[in-house]
């Protein structure tokens, strides 16, 4: 597990840093969705990576959730939205995956060098498409790119994203497994 935990730690890192990043656009843009919205996680096409889900399938180990979830995944094409979402929002917050933390909170560059924001039609609606040039957000492919620094291959291919977690259970247990075989 030495590997996996590794690149846990690494991500969870990512993600404070990100969090860090993000403070000065939560300060000055109200990016907050309304409380009773969740409709981006009832959406089981959004795509992620196994990697970003690496420190949440960690944690469901530790906890003994693990094959739990995955078994509530095997049938994951029938799910209405990500295995997490529930009426009040996501019940593995802290541990969310990237897409999770830049959607609605992040931009990325035009071909004008416009910043265009990452966001649904709601929020598009409050804020308009485009944020103001010297709006200091999360740019989304930096952030991408960090992502998959970290491990190339579980960190560059795209997944609906329940299939992303239940990759990221299974390699998770997988490891786990053979450490205890070995
Ligand atoms: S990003 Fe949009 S769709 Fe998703 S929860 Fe927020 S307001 Fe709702
Ligand atoms: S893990 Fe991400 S997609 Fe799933 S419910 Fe939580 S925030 Fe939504």
């Amino acid at each position: 597990m030495k590997r996996i935990a590794y690149l846990s730690r690494e991500v969870r890192a990512l993600f404070d840093e990100l969090e860090e990043a993000s403070r000065d656009l939560f300060s000055l843009v109200d990016v907050r969705c309304p409380a009773t919205c969740h409709e981006c996680c009832l959406n089981p096409a959004v795509q992620a990576t196994v990697l970003e889900f690496v420190p949440l399938a960690c944690r469901l180990m530790d906890e003994g959730r693990a094959e739990e979830v995955l078994g509530q995944l095997e049938g994951s094409a029938e799910l209405k939205g990500c295995v997490f979402a529930g009426i009040a929002g996501c019940s593995v917050y802290p541990d969310r995956g990237l897409i999770c933390r830049l959607f609605a909170a992040s931009v990325r560059k035009d071909r004008q060098d416009r910043l265009e924001y990452i966001a649904c039609s709601l929020l598009h609606a409050r804020h308009g498409r485009y944020l103001p040039g010297q709006t200091p957000a999360p740019v989304i492919t930096d952030w991408g790119l960090r992502l998959e620094a970290i491990d190339p291959a579980m960190g560059c291919a795209w997944y609906p994203v329940n299939e992303a977690i239940r990759r990221a259970l299974e390699i998770v247990l997988h490891t786990n497994h053979l450490d205890r075989a070995g």
